[in-house]
């Protein structure tokens, strides 16, 4: 059931979505060669709870941690450890989320550490900018394939592909509300976007091939290919006036 806020509820959830963004700002200024994926958790963990918040995916269906930390060719959903040492050249995607007064906020960003490669820097632009390209798309009355169909067109036709088995989602006073929004599909096919509408749109996108498979801890999904990934996220919210970004720091 997709659910409809009103401009009071999107303005309470609000507070989520920017102590979300803090955190996700906060991580990726501990993104250097040496830091544990462990220590970066650690610091959002702390920062989260002293805000008064919880962090959204902290024992979320089991997740052992408050963010997600994604290393090269993992997608998303990387366990942060203590063996886990960050090095030069890596990406570094972390994905977080808190829960405060009755909402969430989610939002993700993919972080160079140290100098990257021409080849993982051009992968990450891409997938910013059809993050854009999707908020773009998320106007009232377009559906939600406009969204996908606005993210696959920008990176496919730079070669790149995009993950099938994870898509974005609703999102409010819980973490995964309807509906699904797929980085992927038709224009103008799907659920119609309304005013009130609070979506997460996460485009995870892969420099060779999109298939995914999910390691041993049921958790770290990897590219089957061993190629790079990136991923980035916004929770926004549908207006009259347009699409408004709701996990902005601040
Ligand atoms: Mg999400």
């Amino acid at each position: 059931m997709v659910i409809v806020k009103t401009a009071r509820e999107i303005s309470k959830m609000m507070d989520a979505c920017r102590i979300s963004a803090n955190a996700l700002r906060l991580a990726g200024e501990y993104v250097k060669p040496g830091i544990t994926t462990w220590e970066i958790d650690e610091k959002v963990r702390k920062y989260i709870e002293k805000q008064g918040a919880t962090p959204s995916f902290l024992g979320y269906g089991g997740f052992p941690a408050s963010a997600c930390i994604s290393v090269n060719d993992v997608v998303i959903h990387g366990i942060p450890s203590k063996d886990q040492v960050l090095k030069e050249g890596d990406i570094v995607s972390v994905d977080v989320g808190a829960f405060y007064e009755g909402y969430h906020g989610d939002n993700a960003y993919t972080y160079a550490c140290g100098k990257i490669s021409e080849t993982a820097q051009n992968l990450m632009d891409a997938t910013r900018i059809s993050l854009e390209k999707g908020i773009e798309a998320a106007l009232a009355g377009n559906r939600v394939g406009d969204i996908g169909n606005a993210v696959q067109t920008y990176v496919e036709a730079r070669g790149y592909s995009v993950v099938r088995d994870f898509v974005g989602h609703g999102v409010g006073a819980k973490l995964h509300e309807d509906p699904s929004i797929p980085n992927f599909g038709k224009a103008g096919r799907g659920v119609r976007l309304l005013p009130g509408m609070t979506i997460a749109i996460e485009p995870m996108i892969c420099e060779g091939s999109y298939e995914v498979e999910i390691l041993e801890d049921d958790w770290t999904t990897v590219t089957l290919d061993g190629k790079l990934a990136a991923h980035y996220e916004n929770t926004i919210a549908i207006t009259p006036d347009g699409p408004k970004i709701m996990t902005v720091p601040g």
